[in-house]
């Protein structure tokens, strides 16, 4: 081992790091959940308070056509009742017709209201005393007191009135009893006709935004009214066959998000059925205006929240720089404090550290523990001939081939001092260590020659041991390197000595 290199280089990922990187995510992670979790609640509570409205307006809607079509009712049978009285058909036309239309009155938007015989044929006529000739039989509510006796009160399709009066455009609904005898022979039918503009009236009353309708069908699928009207949407126009029809039909009452097939809006339909009548009403809110609030909540909080998350990751970053900066700063100066800035070997410093670990180690492992002390040969002659700064150059070289020489990892080279180096050899006997050494002092011999110098630069080396067998101490053992460096260098210089 030479001088220990840092482990960690800029780039790479410590510990303190992790924890921030893993931190500062986990952070970014629940505050997104919380967002989320909040914004789909908001959303939830948005389609729960629209539908809760439209709810209300539909029921608002279904009591008064109820309320409605019960005084139409009231008055058909008052009308059946009346018509019955065998005494009318004594008095006045004037009287009889007062008796007759009695109760139709209070009527909303009430148009004519007629009583007609088996055939069709008109017997009285709410608005003339003496009644036009016409005839209905050909009219869907008129077939169908014919062929079913127990219709109850019918409400027919959309039609417009067959007469030139002033009102002859507008659409009209008719409320409608059979007339029967005690036997349940068909008699007749009473008949009123309501103008479709109480609907609208009735809307008109209700506020429910701009792009949201409001709209009643009956179960055959036809309008008789909406508010406002989408394109192409008219009354008496059968819609039977659209989806989201066919499915109110069939379920009578609910809400579900769907797209208009008229004109491919995202609408939020509540819809109801009137009472126990053939008819629905449907409160269809805009999707855009159920969740406009909701939509510029949830642009200002994800943009509150993505802003902060950008934040937060941009300071752990800037955290995980300045930690690592800090990291390889403190490895630098750990590095620089272990190393001789010289030659860029261990320094003595870390020598003995490095000594005192392996002696320990090798005492627990009872594994030999050899060391080298190398000393440049009249190194002081050397400075004098080429000067100081070639006297470093040559002092360098000596460190690279000292560090050339020595391979495993557990080995350090050191500067012990001035112009003298150690190697601890851990796990290595003196024979292994005298082979060492040896090539060492060969390599220095084979350095190129320095200057007009016509001998080479030389070392002498002296190598001590601990085994098992040899009782001393680390002292003993720097000792005993020293004493057989000093040896090498009476015995002649450039040698290799092994202490005992
Ligand atoms: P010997 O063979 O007995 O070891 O003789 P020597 O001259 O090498 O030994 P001595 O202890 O008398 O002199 C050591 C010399 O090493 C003294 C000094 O000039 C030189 N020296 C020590 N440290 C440095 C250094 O960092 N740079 C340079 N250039 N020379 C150094
Ligand atoms: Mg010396
Ligand atoms: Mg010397």
């Amino acid at each position: 081992m030479t001088a220990r290199r840092p482990t960690h280089l800029p780039g790479t990922t410590g510990r303190p790091e992790l924890m921030v990187i893993l931190g500062s995510s986990l952070t970014v992670i629940a505050i997104l959940c919380i967002v989320t979790f909040l914004l789909i609640r908001e959303h939830a509570y948005a389609q729960h308070t629209a539908t809760r409205s439209a709810t209300t307006i539909a029921q608002l809607i279904d009591a008064d056509v109820l309320r409605t079509v019960e005084l139409y009712d009231l008055t058909l049978q008052g009308l059946i009742a009346a018509a019955q009285r065998d005494d009318l058909k004594q008095v006045s036309p004037q009287i009889r017709h007062l008796v007759l239309f009695d109760r139709s009155t209070t009527a909303r938007f009430k148009g004519d209201i007629l009583l007609l015989d088996k055939h069709g044929d008109v017997l009285a006529d709410s608005s003339l005393i003496e009644p036009k000739p016409g005839n209905f039989a050909d009219r869907d509510y008129f077939l169908a007191h014919v062929f079913n006796r127990d219709t109850g009160m019918f409400i027919s399709r959309p039609f417009k009135p067959r007469c030139d009066c002033d009102d002859a455009d507008e659409w009209r609904i008719s409320f409608s009893r059979r007339i029967s005898s005690p036997t349940g022979e068909f008699l007749g039918v009473a008949v009123a006709s309501m103008r479709i503009s109480y609907f609208e009236q009735l809307f008109n009353s209700l506020d429910v935004g701009t792009d949201s309708t409001l709209a009643i069908i009956n179960d055959e699928g036809f309008l008789l009214a909406q508010k406002p009207f989408l394109r192409d949407n008219t009354i008496g126009t059968n819609f039977a066959s659209r989806p989201n029809v066919v499915r109110m039909l069939k379920e009578r009452s609910g809400t579900f998000e769907g797209v208009s097939s008229v004109d491919r809006e995202q609408r939020l339909y509540t819809f109801t059925r009137v009472g126990n009548l053939p008819l629905t009403v449907i409160v269809a809110l805009s999707i855009d205006e159920v969740f406009a609030t909701w939509n510029r909540t949830a642009i200002v909080i994800s943009g509150a929240t993505g802003v902060l998350c950008i934040g937060l990751l941009w300071l752990a970053w800037l955290l995980c720089r300045e930690l690592r900066l800090r990291q390889y700063a403190e490895r630098e100066l750990a590095q620089l404090a272990a190393t001789d800035s010289l030659t860029g070997v261990a320094n003595r410093r870390t020598l003995d550290q490095a000594l005192r670990h392996e002696w320990f180690r090798a005492q627990r492992s009872t594994q030999p523990l050899s060391l080298l002390m190398i000393d440049a040969d009249h190194f002081k002659a050397f400075n004098d001939r080429h000067g100081h700064q070639a006297g470093d150059v040559a002092l360098r070289n000596l460190a690279e081939v000292i560090r050339a020489n020595v391979h495993r990892p557990a080995d350090l080279v050191a500067r012990y001092g001035g112009e003298e180096f150690s190697v601890v050899l851990a796990e290595t006997d003196s024979e292994g260590a005298r082979q060492i050494a040896e090539h060492i002092r060969l390599a220095v011999e084979r350095l190129p020659l320095v200057g007009a110098d016509v001998l080479p630069m030389t070392v002498s080396i002296g190598i001590a041991t601990w085994t098992t067998a040899s009782e001393i101490t680390l002292e003993q053992l720097l000792f005993s390197a020293d004493k057989a460096l000093y040896q090498a260098k009476e015995g002649g210089r450039n040698r290799v000595v092994c202490a005992g």
